[in-house]
Parts: C-alpha cells; sequence; structure tokens
C-alpha cells in the first residue's frame, strides 16, 4: 500500500519540527501537522518566552543545521548561582556556584528566545526534501490500520504512514485516542514567565533563588535583559498575572533584589499552571510519544525542552538503525527501544525535579539549613560540582548521537 509519508507528526511546536529534521535527514518521509496557522507559528515578535538549552541540545540543533542560524541571537549561559531567598531579602550570601570554565566543552547552555528557535525550525523544515508541513490542521481522528496508521484532520483530509508521533504537548489528544494514561499531579504552583530589560549586566550568569512560594530564575538574554520564570502559590501568582505592570513589577523587585539594578518588563507576561505529567507508556502499537506529550517536568531545572530534545534524538536514531538494517521500524520491537532507552531516564528526572522543589518551596527551618548545608557541601568539592555542571549541560547517560553535535 502507498502512504502519504512514512511517518505521521502530529503536532509544529519545538519537538516535532526537530524531529521531522532529523528522521528526513536519514531518508525517510515526513508529514508534520499543527492545529496553528503558519502566520502564528513564525510571528517574529518577541512575547517573552525564551528556553535555557543545554550544551547537548545546542550540539543536538547543531547536527541538525539549526544552530548556525540563530547562534548569533543566543546568550552563552556562563555562570549558573542558586540561593536560598526570602522576599525582601535578595541573594542570600551563601550560595551555589557553578562556572563554565570547570568543564573542558565550554558555557553549559545557551539562553535563545522561542521566536528564533522555532521560526529557524520551521525555515529548515520547509527546506528539507521529504517533509510535507500541515499548518492550521487539527488531527481528530486516528487508525491503526493493518498497513499502517490513518489520521483524519479537521478539514476532513485523511493521511496515512506508518507509524504516527505525538508532539502534540502535554495534553496529548494522540496518547489519550490511543488509550495511554498519564500519571501526574498539580503543583499548586503557577509559573509567571517574562523578560525583563535591567540596568546593569548580568555577565552571563542564570540565577536560582529558592523563595519559599517556589523557585525564582532570572535568564541572561542578550543585552542588558534577562527572562524570569517565577512560580509561585497559584492564587497569588493568578493575582499578579492580571494585575497591571506596575503592581507585578513591585511584586517582583523585592524577590531578587537589586543586583540588576532598575527592572522595566520587556515584551508580553504568560502565567503557566504547574502540573508534573507522565505518560504511562511513551509508546503503542504504531505510535510513539514525545516531548511534552510524554511528559511535563516541572521548570524549577529548565529541563523540559532539553529532555523532549533527547526523545527527538533518541527516537530518530532507533528508527533510522532500524530502517538501515532492513527492519520495519514501526514494529513493537524496535518502538520497544526507544521506550527502553528514554522512559526510565524521564521518570527519573521528573521525580526528580519533583523532590526538589518540594525541598525548596518551602521556609521550613530544618529544611532550609540542610539545603543551606547541602549546597556549602557540593560548593566545597569540585568533582560533585563538575558532575552537577556536566549534568546541567545535558552530557551524562546514554547520549544519543545527535546529541553529541553527530549525525545519525
Ligand atoms: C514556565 C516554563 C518555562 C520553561 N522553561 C524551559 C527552559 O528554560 N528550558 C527547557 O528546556 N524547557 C523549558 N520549558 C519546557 C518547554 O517549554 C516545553 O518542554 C516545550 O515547549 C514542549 O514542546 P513540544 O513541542 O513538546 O510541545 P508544545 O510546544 O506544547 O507543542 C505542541 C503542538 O501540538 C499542536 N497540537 C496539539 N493538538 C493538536 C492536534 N489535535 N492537531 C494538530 N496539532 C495539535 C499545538 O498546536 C502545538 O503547536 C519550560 C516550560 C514552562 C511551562
Amino acid at each position: 500500500m502507498t502512504h502519504d509519508a512514512d511517518i505521521l507528526i502530529v503536532g509544529g511546536g519545538l519537538n516535532g519540527p526537530a524531529l521531522a529534521l532529523a528522521l528526513a535527514k536519514g531518508g525517510l518521509r515526513v508529514a508534520l501537522m499543527d492545529a496553528q496557522p503558519l502566520e502564528h507559528l513564525r510571528s517574529d515578535t518577541f512575547d517573552g518566552r525564551a528556553y535555557a538549552l543545554a550544551l547537548a541540545s545546542v550540539r543536538a540543533l547543531g547536527a541538525l543545521g539549526i544552530w548556525a542560524q540563530i547562534a548569533d541571537h543566543a546568550q552563552p549561559i556562563l555562570q549558573i548561582k542558586a540561593s536560598d531567598g526570602r522576599p525582601g531579602e535578595g541573594i542570600a550570601p551563601f550560595f551555589l556556584q557553578f562556572d563554565h570554565a570547570e568543564i573542558e566543552e565550554g558555557p553549559m547552555g545557551h539562553m535563545i528566545e522561542d521566536r528564533y528557535l522555532r521560526r529557524a525550525l520551521l525555515d529548515a523544515m520547509a527546506e528539507t526534501p521529504g517533509i510535507q508541513h500541515h499548518p492550521g490542521e487539527t488531527v481528530t481522528a486516528q487508525q491503526v490500520t493493518g498497513a499502517g496508521v490513518q489520521v483524519t484532520l479537521a478539514s476532513g483530509r485523511m493521511l496515512s504512514a506508518r507509524m504516527l508521533v505525538g508532539c502534540d504537548g502535554r495534553n496529548s489528544p494522540t496518547a489519550s485516542r490511543a488509550g495511554i494514561a498519564r500519571t501526574g499531579w498539580d503543583y499548586g504552583q503557577t509559573a509567571l514567565v517574562c523578560a525583563i530589560r535591567h540596568d546593569l549586566p548580568h555577565h552571563g550568569c542564570a540565577h536560582q533563588l529558592f523563595l519559599p512560594a517556589g523557585p525564582l530564575a532570572i535568564l541572561p538574554l542578550p543585552g542588558n535583559r534577562a527572562s524570569i520564570v517565577w512560580s509561585e502559590e497559584t492564587a497569588r501568582a493568578e493575582a499578579l498575572h492580571h494585575a497591571d505592570g506596575a503592581t507585578y513589577l513591585a511584586a517582583l523587585r523585592p524577590r531578587f533584589g537589586s543586583f540588576l539594578g532598575e527592572i522595566a518588563l520587556d515584551g508580553k507576561r504568560f502565567a503557566y499552571p504547574l502540573r508534573l505529567t507522565l505518560a504511562n507508556s511513551f509508546i503503542a502499537p504504531r505510535l510513539a510519544l514525545v516531548g511534552d506529550a510524554a511528559h511535563g517536568v516541572h521548570p524549577i531545572a529548565g529541563q523540559g525542552l532539553n529532555l523532549g530534545l533527547r526523545d527527538v534524538a533518541a527516537l530518530a536514531q532507533v528508527l533510522i538503525e532500524a530502517t538501515r538494517r532492513g527492519e520495519d521500524f514501526a514494529t513493537q520491537p524496535v518502538l520497544e527501544r526507544y521506550q527502553q532507552w528514554r522512559r526510565f531516564d524521564t521518570a527519573v528526572l521528573a521525580l526528580g525535579t519533583d523532590l526538589f522543589n518540594r525541598l525548596f518551596s518551602n521556609d521550613n527551618p530544618a529544611l532550609r539549613m540542610g539545603r543551606d548545608l547541602g549546597m556549602g557541601i557540593v560548593s566545597a568539592l569540585p568533582g560533585l560540582r563538575r558532575h552537577f555542571i556536566r549534568e546541567a549541560a545535558g552530557l551524562t547517560g546514554d547520549l544519543p548521537r545527535l546529541m553529541q553535535g553527530r549525525a545519525i
């Protein structure tokens, strides 16, 4: 039977296009559908969203030909400082500091604004043979047939392929339709996200402040600008999100003090209710889940997209290698390789960030003392510090080839 493509991808956020590129570079034919119209996906106005990309993710984007297009817009992360704090106190005098100079590989990551990454991925898809892009098309149904899978689009059109990949975000309709249940819980926290302009230079330093209501990340952007990911208890966050800019800034300022001088909002403000969500399986017959469709983690460690890109790299490698060996890539044993590679690691990281958030999002004096002691111990042990830096850079574990910056 002739199919429209080898693989159908539902979801053209960030992981979907990265997967389409990786698969097409390996010679597979891909069709990608996204509910959003192209003008919306390609919008180049800065909307305040940015990502901390670990070094391994930067290498993967390099191997996909994306990084060279956006490197000029990226801000290297040269240092990470983590400290305990309370509103009004600013950064505590005792903090944990990681410096990129402690490892040989260079900056442990880069900050990149969503608009640059998204457009570069879409441009590369448009230029890569073997990729059909269907923006503005919502998938409403899917069916496994004897020879493959078939999806129905809201427009009434049908597309078929040998397998389907769900890259359709945290509530993944693809996973639900395949009967894949999810495990998870609400954090009772909402992340307030925005960008700010500030008077004083950030010197490429990312700050993580552990405040009683949740962590506050201040992440360097090019120029005197920073991306803020500010987790607060949900009712308070909702009130701040709907407050005017001056009220919002008045609440933000005392939380991180004056080390960046005067601050002002730059672009839109967002609020993301935080929830842990892990798909009980990353695969089903002729189907795999990638990125937030497979796992939604707390942003405390800025790992969500990095995990997704690792899924992309692992799935593409498994499918392309199977094809090269002459195997049918859409069979259960091949898909099991992907699941084995990614699910355990992801569950460990999701639960690790969960524990980390619980440990740090409170003002219990005993826990405060314990974590200050923990930070002190890590600070004093260069070997342990280097391990954490390599972890933050995404260089540990069984790395797929793309994450090593190599072609599949
Ligand atoms: C506050 C916050 C801060 C974060 N900071 C970082 C960070 O610093 N570093 C990092 O690595 N990660 C970070 N993340 C995580 C990161 O944002 C996500 O992991 C990433 O954006 C997920 O991308 P995705 O492509 O998997 O899903 P999404 O971006 O959710 O894309 C899903 C796509 O599927 C489409 N879709 C859904 N249903 C259908 C359908 N039926 N038919 C067709 N299309 C459909 C949607 O239109 C959408 O475009 C952060 C997350 C939050 C909430």
